[in-house]
């Protein structure tokens, strides 16, 4: 059967998050913006009001919500900021390969940490040589005795300052390529990791993202993720999850530059009338509405797939590149119903589509992940 009906429950998590982002973030967006301050205390906020690390199991401290629970309860947070929803939801991608690949005694000691205390984790994949390339990482991981030495580099980790623990993909054999990669579990405190300078991004100011460097970080064998040679696929299954909800932030996004293209328009007056009535204006509400619904439908589309136990990659990634390309689209349109005003600092639309940018970029491009689409329909017919 196919329904929109949302839960009672579900209702509920979409009224406290949608409160929470005009209570707790809307106010402090523009600030974190300016300052590029990471925001402790509205994520602790979040945290303690139960927003944060909704889809760990109860088992480990956390709510067990579905990725569609999840999916509703970011686009309303994005909505708020997308900067600070960003600061939030990488401990989902960071907590992703524990929950698909953990034994029992990681996900106790990992995931446990980020639901006993307002604690980070971050997703150590990317390189400064190899983004969209996985297999092209140079970081190794050797086996010496009971324990795995890693060295190599890694970039643009988001929450890599205030992580208390990453997950880190490595070769532990360089000749096997994606075949010869293992996921591994490092504690921030291991002597032998450097966390670099905060990257001056253009937009989603508010998260804070890094390059890492491991010299000799010596972990204990306990720590590795599944099998040796299964670091690959733990690492991109995890998208399955999170790609579902990295595009409602999108669609939460693009929401919020809809809404306020519509309360400009209807009172910003051109030729004696508000602009509202031209057309020309009109259809670009009009096709931001529609576009916004069509995300949403492939947003639910995908959570529904995986939380029924689905296959949902092909529809990760159309909900991925739909709603991203749809957000950066929507909000480019916003600045143009706002007019020079749009193009200002003192008006909310231009940081909308600096925010929207990155949607196109990170957890895979909108090239890649049509990439995933096409392969996905050749090669899995
Ligand atoms: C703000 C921010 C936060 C991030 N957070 C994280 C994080 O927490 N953890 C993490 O591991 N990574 C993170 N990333 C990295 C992000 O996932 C990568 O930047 C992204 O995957 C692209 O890789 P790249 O930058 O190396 O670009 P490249 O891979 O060099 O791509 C450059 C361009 O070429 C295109 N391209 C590349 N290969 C192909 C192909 N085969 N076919 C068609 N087009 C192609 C790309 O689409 C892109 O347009 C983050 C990045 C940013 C900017």
């Amino acid at each position: 059967m196919i329904g929109f009906t949302l839960t009672d429950e579900q209702k509920a998590l979409q009224e406290l998050a949608a409160k929470f982002a005009r209570d707790e973030m809307i106010p402090k967006a523009e600030h974190h913006d300016h300052t590029g301050e990471f925001p402790h205390e509205i994520t602790k906020k979040a945290w303690e009001l139960g927003l944060m690390n909704t889809h760990i199991p109860q088992e480990y401290g956390g709510l067990g919500l579905s990725v569609l629970d999840g999916c509703i309860i970011t686009e309303e947070i994005a909505y708020g900021c997308t900067g600070i929803a960003t600061a939030m939801e990488a401990n989902s991608l960071a907590s992703a390969p524990v929950i698909v690949a953990g034994n029992d005694e990681q996900k106790k000691e990992f995931l446990g940490q980020l639901t006993a205390e307002p604690k980070y984790a971050a997703y150590a994949v990317t390189e400064p040589g190899a983004g969209s390339d996985v297999a092209g990482i140079r970081t190794t991981a050797k086996k010496v005795g009971n324990d795995y030495v890693i060295n190599g580099s890694k970039m643009w980790i988001t929450n890599a300052n205030v992580a208390s623990w990453y997950f880190v993909l490595a070769y532990t054999d360089t000749a096997a390529k994606h075949k010869g990669m293992s996921g591994f579990l490092v504690p921030r405190d291991t002597p032998g990791i450097t966390v670099g300078r905060k990257e001056d991004n253009l937009g989603q100011r508010a998260s804070d993202t890094r390059g890492l460097t491991f010299e000799d970080v010596k972990i204990p064998e306990k720590y590795r993720l599944g099998n040796e040679g299964d670091g690959f696929r733990i690492a991109m299954s995890a998208f399955d999850h999170t790609r579902p909800v990295v595009a409602a932030g999108a669609v939460g996004l693009a929401k919020r530059a809809m809404d306020e293209s519509i309360n400009y328009a209807m009172t910003r007056k051109t030729f004696g009338q508000p602009i509202a009535g031209y057309q020309a204006v009109s259809f670009m509400i009009a096709d931001m509405a529609k576009d916004i619904e069509a995300a949403r439908l492939l947003v639910w589309r995908s959570a529904t797939e995986i939380d029924a136990g689905n296959r949902n990659t092909k529809y990760a990634a159309m909900a991925k590149a739909f709603a991203a390309d749809m957000a950066m689209r929507v909000t480019t349109d916003a600045v143009q119903v706002f007019g020079g005003y749009g193009y200002s600092k003192e008006y909310p639309v231009e940081k909308l589509m600096r925010d929207a940018k990155i949607y196109q970029i990170y957890e895979g491009t909108s090239q890649i992940q049509r990439l995933i689409i096409a392969k996905e329909i050749f090669e899995r017919k």
